[in-house]
């Protein structure tokens, strides 16, 4: 199979730094290090400008010369997310400056992970297989199970069986054949690496791992774009393997690298849960090794307790000057509702995992005043709806009459109801 765009992409180790051709391989045969591709700066320094970008597709493929794959038909085309400020929930959560949402809810699956699909899928057509899989901790599996669905290809999703409901659903109802494995993420996972070798199917964040994690360097990009070619002064991010952390940071500094932004300090801060906090606990720690833990609580779609980059967003965390929080899940869901009660957006557990970090950076003064926080909402709140069960705000039932309407105001919000 042929595709132009990675004439000048290879696979290099991270470990031992061995280049390989841009093939289906995702570690060393020398080390059995992670595959990371590699593109030909001067090659991508003719295909790239602010111009071209802005005049390019409205989703991740504006930034093509960037991107190590291209968009087959059926497509989803995801990202370009907006960047909305959130001045109601900057006054709450005490942040001084500009706190800006980057909301990945609007996503075709209503999460990032249409971002890293589009560009794993796109490879594994160029790569001639027709079935995609994925070991999932939910977002993923939709989102995978999506992209199959709109390109004709086969789907199999790998998923701890006891995710939440409703992503669940969504896999399935898009025509994907759901695993349920009896065990942890981290244990479908590992079963997910003996599918590959027995079945020899595309698993985006296995074999086709190292070109679905360049999908994550987009959120980036896109939030370097639209703050008008320039990089925040934070961005708090969501850590589950840490993929997504590190690429941002990634993506903001093969912006610089082409002059397309100034260089300027961007501290990159990572959010975890309680429940599953292996990188926060290392960063607290003052170690460079991240261990495995067990992970619980209600943050599934954050649960990996073996991360796969976790050491790279580590030491990205510690490179930028930022911090690793890790909040508990009452802090969750109370940000939850803060963050749809002050700015209209729905988030999932992570995107509360988030937003409660922003809120213990800001009250340890690591904001100062005009200085940019972006937050990465990375999931929509009605996948992870079962979290406020019981804590539904004011609902009323009421007889069809004004009479009773008003009644039933009166003790929830005196004045709601005054005659007008
Ligand atoms: C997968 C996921 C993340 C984190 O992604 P990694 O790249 O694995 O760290 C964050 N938020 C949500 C909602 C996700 O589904
Ligand atoms: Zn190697």
């Amino acid at each position: 199979m042929t595709d132009q765009t990675l004439e000048y992409v290879v696979l290099r180790c991270r470990g031992c730094q061995t280049a390989y051709p841009a093939a289906l391989e995702y570690a060393c045969s020398r080390c059995l290090g992670p595959l990371d591709p590699e593109y030909d700066a001067e090659e991508v320094a003719k295909r790239l400008s602010r111009d071209g970008i802005e005049a390019g597709p409205r989703s991740i493929w504006r930034y093509a010369p960037l991107l190590p794959a291209s968009p087959g038909p059926g497509d989803l085309a995801p990202g370009l997310t907006p960047l909305v400020p959130a001045p109601r929930l900057a006054e709450a959560l005490g942040v001084p400056g500009p706190l800006l949402l980057k909301d990945d809810t609007r996503n075709p699956t209503n999460s990032f992970k249409d971002r890293v699909v589009a560009v794993a899928v796109a490879r594994a057509r160029a790569f001639g297989l027709s079935t995609v899989a994925c070991a999932s901790t939910g977002n993923l599996a939709g989102a995978t199970a999506a992209a199959a669905a709109a390109q004709g290809l086969e789907c199999v999703v790998v998923i701890p069986a006891d995710l939440e409901a409703g992503k669940v659903a969504s896999a399935a109802a898009f025509g994907a054949t759901v695993v349920a494995v009896e065990g942890s993420y981290d244990q479908a996972n590992r079963l997910s690496m003996q599918a590959v070798e027995a079945f020899g199917w595309g698993f985006v964040n296995v074999n086709l791992r190292p070109w679905y994690a360049e999908g994550s360097k987009t959120v980036g990009l896109e939030v370097a774009e639209q703050l008008g070619w320039s990089l925040p002064e934070h961005v708090v991010v969501p850590i589950a393997s840490g993929a997504l952390l590190t690429k941002v940071h990634q993506g903001f500094g093969v912006l610089a690298d082409h002059g397309l932004v100034e260089r300027t300090p961007a501290k990159v801060h990572g959010a975890q849960s309680v429940g599953c906090s292996p990188v926060a606990a290392a960063f607290a720690a003052g170690v460079d090794e991240v261990t495995p833990v067990r992970p619980s609580g209600i943050v599934k779609s954050l649960a990996i307790g073996d991360p796969a980059d976790g050491a790279e967003a580590l030491a990205t965390v510690r490179g930028t000057g930022g911090r690793v929080e890790a909040v508990d899940d009452s802090e969750v869901v109370e940000a939850i509702e803060l963050l749809a009660r002050t700015t209209g957006v729905f988030g999932e557990t992570a995107a509360g995992v988030t937003v409660a970090t922003v809120g213990r950076l800001a009250a340890r003064g690591e904001f100062r005043p005009g200085e940019r926080v972006v937050a990465l909402i990375t999931g929509h709140g009605l996948k992870t709806r079962e979290v406020l069960d019981g804590r539904a705000g004011a609902t009323v039932t009421v007889r069809p009459n004004i009479d009773a309407l008003s009644e039933a105001l009166e003790p929830l919000r005196p004045g709601l109801a005054v005659p007008g």
